[in-house]
């Protein structure tokens, strides 16, 4: 085994634990799992970025690289309602750049952008050329000016994946962000995931309706091996609802923690918080017999000046997109922000979790859940806009959801269902006097709910 694959830091072997595990009782997982012969270990990823192909800061092989170089296994550079292909183009996501010259691209591929002398979304700056040119070399930057503008073009993802890809160590999987909204400009964003193709953005008066007509959309040109998550809810101001989910159990994944929301938008007083939002969802879902949402962790990033607070973390038998997107939908990985669980185990019954401690400190476990006999009722509020806010309706939900069922003060808990909870998550938390709640604990990693 390479010495990189055998860092403590995010590669763990658990073969005992992958005899014993299971994800759900009704969700059993794979074969893979009953086999001793099969170890399995954790791979830390991030299927939610940004970069030039899009709106986010850097050229691309300056994002992959900062990925690879900073722990990570897996990636999905996923850009706003692009692949990154080698078609030749100009225009993507908020610009469209023909040039004067068209006949100076004859024989080109892939997306060019002209460098931009002024800031600004979604630009490209010469600062932005020119990191990438200080890592990789000017000849990793190709350049063409017509007419005093300086186009550059945009590595396609197949160029990335040869410079970047490393067996066992760092994989990419190709996909994007479908990003649009309502007419009232209210935001629904979802990520396929190992996909290569994009379809325009399907809106319609409500969120529920682009999330309905765009997962079925994604079923049928997507078939069969790829991967759906309904993205940053409360980005930018409660722009889709638990109610959405509950109306579509076929949606089985969701982004719990997004880098990019934390600390430009305050939840309202009285309305959910992500956390809360999957409790909701859950306790509809596992009351109705219904596979449970699962929770994803992911940067969102555009800039890359400030440190990445998102990703998940998946327990695969190896680094292949197959084993990583089965171990995804079987519910084998946490979403995180800092912390790690060493182990999580539910043998059908009783959720057991270790937390690789890595730091000294005081460390807490929370096991959460809702109770069979908790209120399903919501009621609408009408929020007016305001300097941080668009107008909104919001759903409120009772507090009897998303309760904390016990508190471990240690490293290591375990919480066996009681016949009247409908499931249980554990959250794991360093404790300290700036820790916050909701998704905003950090550093914090959330399991997914069992039941
Ligand atoms: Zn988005
Ligand atoms: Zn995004």
């Amino acid at each position: 085994m390479p010495k990189h694959v055998s860092r403590r830091d995010f590669l763990k072997t658990s073969a005992a634990f992958a005899a014993s595990v299971s994800v759900g009782i009704r969700n059993p997982v794979s074969a893979a799992v009953g086999n001793t012969a099969q170890q399995k270990r954790w791979f830390k990823g991030n299927l939610h970025m940004h970069n030039q192909w899009s709106d986010g800061h850097p050229l691309p092989e300056w994002a992959v690289d900062w990925y690879k170089s900073h722990g990570y296994h897996f990636i999905c550079p996923s850009d706003h309602n692009i692949f990154q292909s080698d078609e030749l183009r100009f225009d993507g996501f908020g610009f469209k750049n023909k040039p004067s010259d068209i006949a100076a691209f004859k024989g080109e591929t892939s997306l060019w952008k002209p460098i931009s002398p002024t800031a600004g979304w979604p630009k490209l700056t010469r600062k932005h050329v020119d990191e990438a040119i200080e890592k990789f070399g000017d000849d990793s930057v190709r350049m063409i000016t017509v007419d005093e503008e300086t186009y550059v073009r945009m590595k396609p993802f197949a160029e990335l994946e040869k410079q970047f890809v490393e067996p066992s160590r760092f994989l990419m999987i190709p996909g994007y962000e479908q990003t649009g909204g309502c007419p009232n400009g209210q935001q629904v964003h979802v990520n396929f995931i190992n996909v290569r193709e994009v379809f325009p953005y399907i809106s319609a008066k409500e969120p529920k309706d682009i999330l309905e007509r765009t997962f079925e959309k994604g079923r049928e040109m997507y078939r069969p091996d790829y991967l759906f998550t309904a993205n940053h809810p409360l980005w930018r101001y409660y722009d889709f609802s638990p109610n959405d989910l509950i109306a579509l159990p076929q949606i089985r994944l969701f982004e719990l923690n997004n880098n990019a929301i934390d600390g430009k938008y305050e939840a309202h007083p009285q309305g959910w918080k992500p956390g809360q939002f999957w409790d909701v969802v859950n306790a509809y879902r596992a009351s109705h017999d219904q596979p449970l949402l699962l929770g994803m962790g992911s940067d969102d990033r555009h800039s890359y000046a400030g440190p990445a607070e998102g990703w998940s973390v998946v327990r695969a038998v190896s680094l292949c997109v197959e084993d990583l997107l089965h171990a995804i939908r079987a519910g084998d990985f946490y979403a995180s922000n800092g912390l790690d669980f060493e182990d999580i185990q539910f043998d059908g019954k009783t959720l057991s979790v270790k937390i690789d401690v890595r730091e000294e400190g005081k460390y807490r476990i929370q096991f959460l859940g809702t109770k069979k006999d908790y209120d399903p009722t919501s009621r609408v509020i009408e929020v007016a806009e305001g300097p941080r806010c668009p107008a909104r309706k919001i759903d409120v939900y009772s507090d009897s959801i998303g309760r904390i069922l016990d508190t471990v003060e240690g490293t290591q808990g375990s919480y066996t269902l009681k016949p009247d909870d409908l499931y249980v998550r554990a959250k794991i938390v360093k404790v300290s006097d700036k820790l916050q709640d909701d998704w905003q604990s950090k550093p914090a990693a959330w399991s997914q709910p069992y039941k």
